[in-house]
């Protein structure tokens, strides 16, 4: 029987000849691929400045270091979300304030944040969840009224663009991320952009363990980190990020089929996708809305096709949770969300005769509990 894990990677010869070519070269860290990657990424995103680094995360906290927040700030996200879009700000004492998601897209929802605005508030850190992106012009416009910052985690829409703006160029500074399952990978990774000089400076120090502007090599200006990327990575973000728009649209086509073939089926909800948006598609994620979506992930696995619960919602996460007195029922949109959602098998190299094997499983399943 066939195996259908979640995701996969793609990986081409143009990748692997990159690697291999700088493992022979020995300039394994510091050397001109990441500075390559850099410039390739800004150029695609169309950007000032880009900051490879050794992880989102990494880039998160750069990126919360570089606008100077610290103890006893508050920052308004999301609570559905992968964990670092929260961890980052914890990193440094900043209080996650969390406010409720739009049901549609799951990202941040804009008329709410106003609400949780107090004397403290410096800054909003939205998600563009899944490769959809959060209302940016909304939130933007809330930025300027009250004079806050804005993050954007970008981590899971590397490429998706809002009127043929890419998400991550909207705020001060935004955080995209190459694992392995994203759009386009470094094994690990991420980058930092922005269009602010200082940021971007900030940043390039903080990365490598705060060495001056110079790059000195003995000269440490401030606490830094090493978060430097190195040059095996940086080449395969370099040969992977040619092929991206190729890739999305790869997905996108895959999108287009699980759609059809998963229409119209009772209790299952498909994702919401407005035809203006051409998402760069991280997740293929439907909702199993009749309250029995662990079962259904039981099910599947049983008949070797991985399916995963996307999100758990950050503020019941055991130690969020009681370091700052969460209940269930603080956020009920994003808890609900949080227990229908089911992200199926999401990969290229999924032919039609897959998508479909995957879908009557799914069905059966479905009409069999
Ligand atoms: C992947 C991801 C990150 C970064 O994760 P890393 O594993 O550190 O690269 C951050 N935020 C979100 C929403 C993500 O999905």
């Amino acid at each position: 029987m066939k195996v259908y894990s979640i995701a996969h990677p793609y990986i081409d010869r143009a990748d692997i000849r990159g690697v291999v070519a700088v493992m022979k070269s020995g300039a394994l860290s510091l050397g001109s691929k990441y500075l390559d990657f850099e410039q390739a990424i800004a150029k695609f995103t169309k950007v000032k400045y880009a900051c490879a680094v050794v992880n989102g995360t990494a880039g998160l906290h750069l990126a919360v270091r570089s606008l100077g927040l610290s103890e006893g700030d508050e920052v308004i996200t999301t609570p559905l979300s992968f964990i670092s879009s929260t961890t980052c700000l914890l990193f440094e004492r900043i209080k996650p304030v969390f406010v409720d998601i739009e049901e549609k897209t799951f990202t941040l929802d804009a008329d709410k944040i106003e609400g949780a605005i107090t004397t403290k508030t410096k800054a909003i850190l939205p998600v563009h969840l899944f490769g959809r992106s959060a209302n940016m012009p909304a939130i933007m416009r809330l930025a300027r009224h009250f004079k806050l910052k804005v993050i954007e985690d970008a981590c899971e829409s590397m490429g998706t663009k809002i009127d043929g703006r890419h998400t991550g160029t909207f705020g001060d500074v935004g955080v995209i991320a190459f694992y392995p399952n994203k759009q386009m990978t470094t094994a690990e990774g991420g980058i930092v952009i922005t269009n602010q000089k200082k940021i971007y400076e900030l940043c390039r120090s903080l990365r490598n363990q705060g060495r001056n502007s110079k790059d000195e090599w003995l000269v440490h200006e401030r606490l830094g980190y090493n978060y430097r990327m190195n040059e095996l990575n940086a080449s395969l973000g370099v040969t992977q990020l040619k092929k991206l728009s190729w890739m999305i649209k790869e997905k996108q086509q895959i999108v287009r089929f699980y759609n059809q073939t998963l229409s119209g089926i009772p209790d299952l909800e498909l994702p919401f996708h407005n035809e203006e948006t051409k998402y760069s598609w991280f997740v293929y994620l439907v909702r199993v809305t009749n309250g029995k979506r662990d079962l259904v992930i039981d099910e599947l696995a049983k008949r070797k096709i991985q399916a995963k619960p996307y999100f758990p919602v950050i503020h019941l996460q055991p130690f969020i949770k009681e370091k700052f007195d969460f209940k269930k029922g603080d956020f009920p949109t994003a808890e609900k969300i949080a227990s229908q959602g089911l992200a199926l098998p999401f990969y290229i190299g999924l032919s039609q005769k897959d998508i479909k094997y995957i879908c009557f499983q799914l069905k059966a399943v479905l009409a069999s509990l």
